[in-house]
């Protein structure tokens, strides 16, 4: 078998296991907003001058992403909390700190990597994502992954994980597992802070992570 054939074999076991027998072929998969010819930098400016939620009104700054455009891993967190929101940069409060030292721990640094959210606005209160708030944001980052085509996606979080993949399960459900969204590799594993709320789970989303050390890179 070649590495395509291997990528579809997997791709219908991961179809049938996560939604029995029926599988889902999207002819146009990736959702397109209007401009497809805009360049990373040119999405950037669209994002920071949102107005298309409520959540751009109680916005300071939108946290449009980054790290190396053409990295070959992009994390996905769910949305900017307080620090984020000041300083318009994905992880850089307590949780942001952890992810640095996870990456540090398998010889990285956030600038080798991608970093993005699925919503590029604070929640008020940090709450969690509303879903007509994902609906709206989330072209930003199917555009963004269009552009990027990273070989890896590692969504940080439960609220990353249902929303690229479209499913109900809860996290453990889904580690342990490598998905294929739209022909890129996807895992799920723990946010830093779920992690920073219950050290217990450092373990596992230590074995995700020497995971993703030992397979792509
Ligand atoms: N939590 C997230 O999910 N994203 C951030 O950018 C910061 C905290």
């Amino acid at each position: 078998m070649d590495d395509l054939q291997r990528k579809a074999a997997r791709y219908l076991r991961q179809q049938g296991d996560l939604f029995s027998e029926e599988y889902y072929f999207e002819e146009n998969p990736i959702a397109s907003d209007a401009g497809e010819h805009l360049s990373l930098d040119e999405w950037r400016e669209r994002v920071e001058n949102c107005t298309k939620c409520p959540l751009s009104q109680t916005r300071t700054k939108a946290v449009f992403g980054g790290g190396d455009p053409q990295a070959d891993l992009l994390f996905i967190g769910e949305a900017p909390g307080e620090q984020e929101d000041l300083q318009g940069v994905p992880f850089v409060g307590r949780a942001g700190k952890l992810l640095d030292k996870i990456l540090a721990a398998i010889e990285l640094r956030r600038e080798d990597v991608y970093i993005a959210n699925i919503l590029k606005c604070r929640p008020p209160k940090n709450r969690t994502p509303h879903a007509d708030e994902i609906e709206q944001c989330e072209p930003y980052l199917q555009r963004q992954i269009e552009l990027i085509q990273p070989k890896l996606i590692i969504c940080l979080g439960l609220t990353a994980a249902k929303t690229l993949l479209r499913v109900e399960y809860t996290l453990r459900q889904m580690r342990g597992e490598v998905y294929n969204y739209h022909g890129v590799d996807l895992i799920v594993t723990y946010h830093p802070a779920a992690l920073l709320r219950n050290p217990n789970l450092k373990k596992a989303a230590w074995e995700d992570f020497q995971k993703v050390q030992e397979y792509y890179l």
